[in-house]
């Protein structure tokens, strides 16, 4: 497998990121283990999944991205694709969305992303190389990209009935913050300018 095309948020299957054993107190989840859990801990409080393994086997494209690499990507806004500093000009930074079923609103106003900005080159490679952006993509332009929150597995409260469920938008302000083992950051995008439509590739 030719690494060097491999998108740098993409997951392999050497890669291990289930989220590992956690304690649910009132106050939160944690892991059992206090160095591993701050170790584990962003600047906001939330608790982050665990990721193992190594970046070995096949590239898994179709899964969610890498949670350690996609939020390194989303802190720094560094490319989804080459990890260098994503693509600006005048009118902001350049960001390759899927097309969305309920379309937003057709301004794209105040979208909310888990896929990082990328560079001019990987936005142009990556609706080759990613099957959900093969399905049709947006060229955005954004000049506000703030951080709102992360997307993970949401606990239920000790006490409460329920399974934990799995990919929950939590915002950093929301009273479950403390409760979710955080897979993926997110940005709300605004101030924005669309730049092409691509329809589904053949
Ligand atoms: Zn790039």
């Amino acid at each position: 497998m030719d690494r060097s095309v491999t998108p740098y948020v993409t997951p392999w299957t050497g890669e291990d990121t289930s989220p590992g054993a956690v304690v649910v107190t009132a106050s939160g989840v944690a892991y059992a283990d206090p160095v591993q859990d701050a170790l584990a801990r962003d600047l906001d409080g939330a608790l982050w999944t665990l990721c193992r393994g190594e970046a070995s086997g096949r590239p898994e494209y179709a899964a969610e991205l890498h949670p350690e690499r996609q939020k390194t990507a989303m802190d720094e806004l560094l490319c989804a694709g080459c990890k260098k500093p994503a693509d600006r000009n005048e009118h902001g930074m350049l960001w390759v969305l899927p097309l969305l079923d309920d379309a937003v609103a057709a301004d794209w106003e105040a979208v909310r992303s888990a896929i990082p900005p990328m560079c001019e080159p990987c936005a142009d490679r990556a609706p080759n190389l990613c099957p959900v952006l093969r399905e049709g993509h947006v060229k955005l332009r954004v000049l506000e990209a703030e951080q709102i929150g992360v997307r993970g597995t949401l606990y239920p409260r000790p006490g409460e009935p329920g399974e934990p469920q799995a990919d929950v938008l939590v915002l950093y302000d929301s009273p479950d913050l403390p409760f979710v083992v955080a897979r993926q950051a997110v940005r709300e995008l605004c101030r924005i300018t669309v730049v092409a439509f691509a329809a589904r590739l053949p």
